[in-house]
């Protein structure tokens, strides 16, 4: 093992030694990289050298390389397949696991960085196939191949995964039942038990989370987490307005409602016949549209095309979206005041953008902030609340708008000094922005990490310290606490939140949240530490955060200090400290960046 300071070390070492090897040669473009790269590997096959492990690793080099120097290419995901199937043949000799999970990394990047690629259904067949195998887990492929089929159903590999899940399944129930016959008396009946608890709770789920029914197996899915019907005023609620921020592959409609209501999202299929496009809509229920609010709001803006209002049913408003494509969507409900929220994603142009290709390197490789860059190009950080929000106020009056704002804008200067990458903030002013446009802003704009920067408060005056959040549920009573003032919710409703997380969360980034919210705060607390005395690490926490809900991208909410404490309100006031403050977060974004380029490529 290395010791622990050693790591960054080499990794930097590492990235180092990569860019002195990757310069792009003249006149040579990626088909042609990507074509020699490929006819290196066939000349390979013939010979004696496939036995030799360092001869297979040159030619997933000669890969590697393809996709580092042309990442925006169509050929950078063909050689992540590539890189994929050599380690799979090079497991076939070395016979280490290592070499296998080595090949289960590339499909897994081919397809969180190029979900539109044509591979990328392959890349997730290949994937279940070594788990279910190779690795002999077959709960971990039957996983994969439903993610396959829910995101590639008209693929040519949704066929094949179909077989293979039906075989997978096939011997899964012929196992148990062999496992079943020779369990004694009590342990059937404990099985018996649990079946029929878990029947029980999926009974509840099924009513309280209306699903569209599925008219055919290629409707894309969503998750719909409406309130309990019993919960509902009985006269008709005022649907007062309609919001939504649209890009190209994403869109967030924000219904707001005078009260609580139900309501349930069903799928059109487009009707090019009628001239129809794709529509979603959703019924809200006992409600009433106010007059105020437009019946057909024309928007053109990317995914969604027009937003529809209508009074469908004397207690029913039905709001249709009209949306160029969809391939998942998410409809859920935050309190005080109750709006609705709708989550679309598109199917439109993938993740990396074709329009901002990699600087060309200057005859000195990549440099280090543009290898970086092919992770991260694009960070959004939100200064918690401003306008007529103050957020909390110390005992001498500081207001956390004012903190946040300051420590947003040191850190965008050092991010994009650092990493060279470009770096929104969510409001540069004191203006008052709506929890749920934050979010929205991050994911329309295709940001690839999401910071929200805030100040802790606390009735215990003594209270102290820096903490890092990520958006989980959680039964820490001073998680629920925070999250309850930052929601500005009271903590009962926060409580509520736990059912819509359980559908929201499914497809969150919880895991690279989790790292990155890990970095921020080693880093945040070793730096101020060198600097300041008395500084306490609360360390990383989950809670329910509204302005995390729904972010595309790892996400996490930063408390800095707490205002309310005298001796961190007077250091809060400090261009000094909030200097260190912005640094010590930023050098934890960039090793979150580094540890992520690492993992890519290692
Ligand atoms: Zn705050």
């Amino acid at each position: 093992m290395f010791s622990r300071a050693l790591v960054p070390l080499l990794a930097l070492l590492f990235l180092l030694s990569l860019a002195s090897g990757l310069q792009a040669r003249r006149s040579e473009g990626p088909k042609e990289a990507y074509l020699k790269a490929k006819k290196a590997l066939i000349n390979f096959s013939k010979t004696k050298q496939v036995k030799k492990r360092h001869a297979w690793l040159k030619i997933i080099d000669n890969f590697r390389r393809v996709y580092l120097l042309y990442p925006e290419s169509g050929y950078a995901p063909a050689a992540l397949l590539m890189m994929g199937r050599c380690y799979e043949e090079l497991y076939g000799y070395s016979g280490r696991r290592a070499d296998l999970i080595s090949a289960i990394k590339r499909y897994q990047v081919l397809v969180e960085r190029y979900p539109r690629s044509r591979y990328a259904d392959d890349a997730l067949l290949y994937q279940a196939r070594i788990y279910a195998y190779k690795l002999k887990r077959p709960d971990k492929a039957r996983r994969i191949l439903k993610e396959l089929l829910r995101r590639y159903p008209r693929r040519d590999k949704a066929k094949e995964a179909r077989k293979m899940l039906a075989a997978l399944r096939a011997s899964a129930s012929k196992k148990s039942r062999s496992q079943k016959v020779t369990k004694s008396r009590t342990q059937k009946d404990k099985v018996r038990q649990t079946a029929k608890a878990r029947k029980s709770t999926s009974a509840v789920k099924s009513t309280a989370s209306k699903k569209p029914p599925a008219k055919s197996p290629s409707l894309p899915v969503g998750e719909v987490a409406s309130l309990p019907l019993a919960k509902l005023p009985p006269e008709p609620v005022l649907l007062k307005g309609v919001r939504h921020w649209s890009s190209e592959n994403y869109t967030r409609v924000v219904l707001d409602l005078a009260d609580k209501v139900a309501f349930s999202a069903h799928l059109l299929r487009p009707d090019p016949r009628l001239g129809k496009p794709m529509r979603l809509y959703i019924d809200l229920r006992p409600a009433l549209a106010s007059a105020y609010v437009k019946e057909e709001i024309p928007i053109k803006n990317g995914l969604l095309k027009a937003v529809r209002v209508g009074q469908y049913r004397p207690k029913t408003v039905r709001v249709v979206l009209d949306l160029g494509s969809l391939s998942r969507y998410k409809v859920f409900y935050l309190e005080e005041p109750f709006r609705v929220v709708v989550d679309i994603l598109g199917e439109g142009r993938p993740l990396v953008k074709a329009e901002r290709p990699l600087p060309k390197s200057s005859g000195k490789g990549l440099s280090l902030a543009q290898q970086l860059g092919l992770t991260v190009r694009r960070v959004v950080i939100d200064p918690g609340h401003g306008g007529k929000d103050p957020g909390a106020i110390g005992p001498t009056g500081l207001k956390e708008k004012t903190v946040t704002l300051k420590v947003a804008r040191l850190l965008r200067a050092k991010l994009r000094q650092k990493l060279g990458c470009e770096v929104i903030i969510t409001r540069n002013r004191d203006i008052f922005l709506p929890l749920e446009q934050r979010t929205a802003i991050a994911n329309t704009r295709g940001a690839d990490l999401f910071v929200s920067i805030h100040t802790n408060a606390s009735p215990r005056r003594r209270a102290y310290g820096v903490e890092t959040y990520y958006l989980n549920f959680t039964t820490d009573e001073e998680a629920m606490r925070v999250a309850a003032r930052e929601n500005a919710v009271s903590q009962k409703s926060i409580g509520q939140l736990r059912r819509i997380l359980k559908e929201i969360m499914l497809t969150a980034k919880v895991q690279e949240s989790s790292r990155l919210a890990t970095c921020i705060q080693k880093d945040l607390v070793s730096h101020l530490r060198s600097r300041y005395s008395r500084i306490k690490d609360h360390g990383v926490k989950q809670a329910p955060f509204f302005v995390l809900i729904g972010a595309q991208m790892p996400a996490v909410l930063v408390e800095i200090s707490f205002i309310s404490n005298p001796r961190e309100e007077r250091r809060l006031k400090s261009e000094k400290y909030l200097d260190s403050v912005a640094e010590g977060i930023a050098r934890g974004i960039v090793r979150y960046v580094r540890e992520t380029q690492m993992a890519y490529l290692q």
